[in-house]
């Protein structure tokens, strides 16, 4: 154990302990408003700086998953005999539980997944303005009237799944937690999530944090562990009505294959290969920074990441040599150093398949412009899964890289002479999650963005998202939609009532009743 990772497993203890989590072994679920460990298999945590284990804790396993589905169902049933406007406030008063946690929550995010400390406490203020927005929709999910050729009234309700099963990854744990569990509880849902087993520690504090502000115990499970195991026996289990999953595609696939078997509905949110479009008219100083913020933030384990980049052959020189200078100038460093722009990759596979797809691209003619190695600068003990800002040149449409998912800090960048062949080249590949438009035509911008198979398009920027705003994919990157009433939508199911107005029934046989 070197110095760096003694700290590190120092500091995730004492977290542990201020969130009364720490036990023999670590109580790594929330079920029914109880912090308990697992009974399955052990899990070794490593830490991302070091490459070294910081902590043991144990799959849930299929009884605990049992267990919070119970206490779901059970707590579901009281949630929606509260009213629409006491759910609300109860969902803002909720947010009032993560006070004077916030410090802590980031702390143990930045350690665990390795994200940079500044970018952990950025995403505690993302949980808070989610719950507070879904708050507002409980009593507004007003449902409509049809106007019906016939002398019904009729009126649509839309009225809750009842246990929805959730799954999310481990590149923004904090952040899928709450948008996932803040539109399903104010669509009248209770909830089972289970966090990737890499990062199983926030969940169980926003889920234990949000009961202490107000919200009804077991409304809000967590189990942690691996997808085979606990995974598979959430979406397996016969007391859950839907399953939303952030993840990969490969993952997504058994997710929905799985939710088919019961009839159970999908959401998928899934990975992509987002092209930033850079023409020759766009500001160019804003376009660089864009695309050096759209691909390197979060070591570019973003589904959004812009990891395509596109710009018209007169200024493909000047872009990316700018983009190779500023890339060589990101601070990369320990994930809990205040300086730190870029921290590690969170885990041992995931820098294996990077730096595969690297040795890959260049094997088939890629020239690296930027990176591909360790960054310099780095203390001897941090011998974790760190690699420099990365830019390659000379890529093809056919290599792989140019066509599938890297998440990882590697810019691949291809010249394009007109309009029609940038759309050409943004639209090959199978994903279609989000890109990014820079031009100051206008009219050229919107043409653009029309033209793009892709759940979000920006204008002359990159990675503003929001919880008011339909997020999701085209293609491989899944279907579905989070955040925003889309997204609300998503955790109910329409009701149709039919009453009749006329004072005496007209019932017939067939389709006699207006319904055609
Ligand atoms: P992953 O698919 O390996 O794992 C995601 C989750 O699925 C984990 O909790 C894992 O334990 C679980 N899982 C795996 N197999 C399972 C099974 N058989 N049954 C049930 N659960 C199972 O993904 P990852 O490596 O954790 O995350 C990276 C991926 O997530 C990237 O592709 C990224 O683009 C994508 N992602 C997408 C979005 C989005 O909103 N579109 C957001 C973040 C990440």
């Amino acid at each position: 154990m070197n110095r760096l990772n003694r700290q590190a497993r120092e500091r995730l203890s004492t977290l542990l302990d201020g969130f009364e989590l720490q036990g023999a072994t670590p109580r790594s679920n929330w079920i029914d408003g109880t912090a308990c460990p697992g009974e399955g298999e052990t899990i070794t945590l490593v830490d991302p700086a070091t490459g070294e284990a910081l902590l043991d804790y144990r799959d849930a396993g299929p009884a605990l998953v049992e267990r919070a589905v119970a206490s779901a169902t059970r707590a579901q049933q009281a949630w929606m005999a509260l009213t629409a406007s006491e759910r609300g406030r109860r969902m803002n008063a909720a947010v009032r539980g993560l006070e004077g946690h916030e410090e802590a929550l980031a702390q143990l995010e930045s350690v665990v997944a390795g994200k940079p400390i500044r970018d952990c406490r950025g995403e505690v203020g993302k949980v808070r303005e989610m719950f507070e927005y879904y708050a507002g929709w409980c009593d507004k999910q007003h449902g409509e009237v049809i106007p019906v050729p016939t002398s019904h009234l009729n009126y649509v309700r839309h009225v809750p799944y009842g246990v929805v099963g959730q799954i999310t990854p481990w590149n923004a744990p904090m952040f899928t937690c709450a948008w996932q569990l803040a539109p399903a509880i104010a669509a009248g849902n209770g909830v089972v999530l289970k966090p990737s087993e890499l990062t199983p520690f926030t969940s169980v504090v926003i889920a234990r944090l949000l009961e202490q502000g107000g919200l009804p115990k077991g409304l809000v499970n967590i189990v942690n562990g691996l997808g085979p195991s606990t995974g598979a026996a959430l979406t397996g289990n016969e007391g859950i009505s839907k399953l939303v999953f952030v993840g990969s595609p490969q993952s997504g696939r058994l997710i929905a294959e799985a939710g088919a078997r019961r009839l159970v509905p999908s959401v998928l949110e899934l990975g992509g290969k987002s092209a930033n479009i850079v023409f020759a008219d766009a500001r160019l100083d804003d376009a660089v920074a864009g695309a050096q913020a759209a691909i390197f933030a979060a070591a570019g384990q973003s589904c959004v990441a812009g990891s395509r980049l596109l710009v018209q052959r007169e200024a493909f020189e000047e872009v990316t040599e700018r983009l190779a200078r500023a890339a060589a100038g990101i601070e990369v460093g320990l994930p809990g150093d205040e300086a730190t722009r870029m921290g590690p990759l969170q885990n041992a596979r995931q820098y294996a398949h990077v730096t595969r797809m690297i040795e890959a691209a260049v094997a088939a003619g890629a020239r690296v412009i930027a990176g591909g190695n360790r960054p310099a600068g780095l203390p001897d003990e941090a011998q974790g899964y760190f690699l420099a800002p990365t830019m390659l040149v000379d890529v093809t449409p056919e290599m792989e890289i140019a066509h599938e998912e890297v998440f990882g800090p590697v810019l691949v960048a291809m010249p394009f002479d007109d309009e029609e062949e940038a759309v050409r080249l943004a639209n090959a590949t199978r994903f279609g999650l989000a890109g990014a438009v820079w031009t100051q035509d206008p009219a050229r911008a919107h043409r653009v963005a029309a033209q793009l198979r892709a759940g979000t398009v920006w204008i002359n920027g990159y990675k503003a998202i929001s919880v008011m705003s339909p997020f999701g994919g085209f293609g491989d990157s899944g279907f579905g939609r989070s955040s925003g009433l889309d997204g609300l939508r998503e955790y109910t199911l329409p009701q149709s009532v039919w009453v009749e107005t006329a004072g005496e029934a007209s019932v017939a046989m067939g389709y006699g009743n207006g319904v055609g």
